[in-house]
């Protein structure tokens, strides 16, 4: 089917920069009515060659650790230097509780009236997966709609943050300096994933424990699997509602961007990044052909039977199911 005039004309205007074009554009893509299907694929298919010069950070930590006070601060000195900055989230806490952790509280209210920045709250969808998958392609949007830096904020919920990981390029902890033990409910594997730790709220009454958590994160980092062999995590102390410490944080953000860039790194990994939501994607459309199917969903209870009783070996049961699904 060819694409109609509007499409088009909404085309244009993305591509000129226009931000009510943008959101429109994004809400097409995240629209799930087959009739959109098209203009959907269409716009990507325009903006894909124009995408991919910005530079995209994701920003992780636990609700009320201050992420989007963070991207407030940040984002208004990037703006103030003449960047065009897209806030985009990952969010599938409101899929799974009917009420999202990130998008229902006023957010970075003086950067949403901005005209260099555009804010987008979490596509809602059924799974982490089609939650990642609109929000790469809002990034391909945003970047052909001219916003040199695309900022994605994901809480720590499920695999959130392993996703989000899989589509920046640096990827940034926000922490706070606690009593105690400072690694408690810090998981391991999201420490292994960060480019640049930041102790947030570090306000002049804390800033003795920020230091001493800056000292243990530090300590713990060397002992942890670095995220990249040539990269080397730092720890850093900010506080974003004073905006200390955060422009510290984008110059390491904007060296390790030029690093990248000069040794090939930044190219492989996208390249690499693309490959892998190639995979994954083919996997959950798999995933989902073999649930659709009449004869395996009919079947299957019986077979989950046989295992529960042990009549039947798991791997014996899954290949008779592969077997129906493919019709022999
Ligand atoms: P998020 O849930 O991670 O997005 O956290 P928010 O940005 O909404 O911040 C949670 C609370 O912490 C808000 O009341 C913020 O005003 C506050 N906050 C954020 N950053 C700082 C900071 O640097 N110092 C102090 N004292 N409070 C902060």
């Amino acid at each position: 089917m060819q694409p109609n005039v509007d499409i088009n004309d909404l085309l244009q205007r993305t591509l000129s920069g226009d931000r009510v074009a943008l959101a429109r554009a994004i809400t097409l893509i995240e629209s799930t009515h087959e009739r959109h299907t098209n203009d959907a694929r269409f716009l990507i298919e325009k903006c894909l060659p124009l995408s991919g010069k910005a530079i995209r950070v994701g920003v992780t930590g636990v609700p009320g650790v201050g992420k989007s006070t963070f991207i407030e601060s940040l984002g208004n000195v990037l703006c103030d230097r003449g960047h065009r900055v897209a806030v985009l989230a990952v969010d599938p806490s409101g899929a799974l509780s009917g009420g999202s952790i990130l998008g229902d509280k006023t957010r970075m209210e003086k950067l949403a009236t901005r005209t260099e920045a555009f804010i987008r709250p979490s596509a809602s969808g059924q799974t982490l997966g089609g939650v990642a998958r609109k929000t790469r392609e809002s990034i391909i949007l945003c970047e052909a709609a001219g916003f040199d830096i695309i900022l994605v904020e994901t809480v720590g919920v499920g695999q959130s943050e392993t996703t989000v990981f899989g589509m920046v390029d640096f990827f940034l902890l926000l922490m706070l300096a606690g009593a105690g033990d400072e690694l408690q409910g810090i998981k391991r594997g999201i420490m292994e994933m960060a480019h640049a730790l930041a102790i947030n709220k570090t306000d002049a009454q804390n800033r003795e424990a920020a230091q001493r958590a800056r000292q243990q994160y530090a300590n713990a980092l060397h002992l942890l699997r670095p995220v990249e062999a040539e990269w080397n995590t730092e720890v850093f102390l900010c506080s974003a509602l004073e905006g200390e410490g955060v422009e510290a944080i984008w110059e390491n953000i904007s060296q390790y961007i030029s690093k990248a860039n000069s040794t090939g790194l930044l190219a492989q990994k996208r390249t690499e990044q693309d490959l892998h939501w190639f995979e994954e994607t083919i996997g959950e459309m798999l995933r989902n052909d073999f649930r659709a199917n009449p004869l395996v969903s009919g079947e299957k209870p019986n077979l989950e039977k046989s295992v529960v009783e042990k009549t039947m070996s798991p791997y014996h049961a899954a290949e008779l199911l592969m077997h129906l699904y493919k019709g022999r």
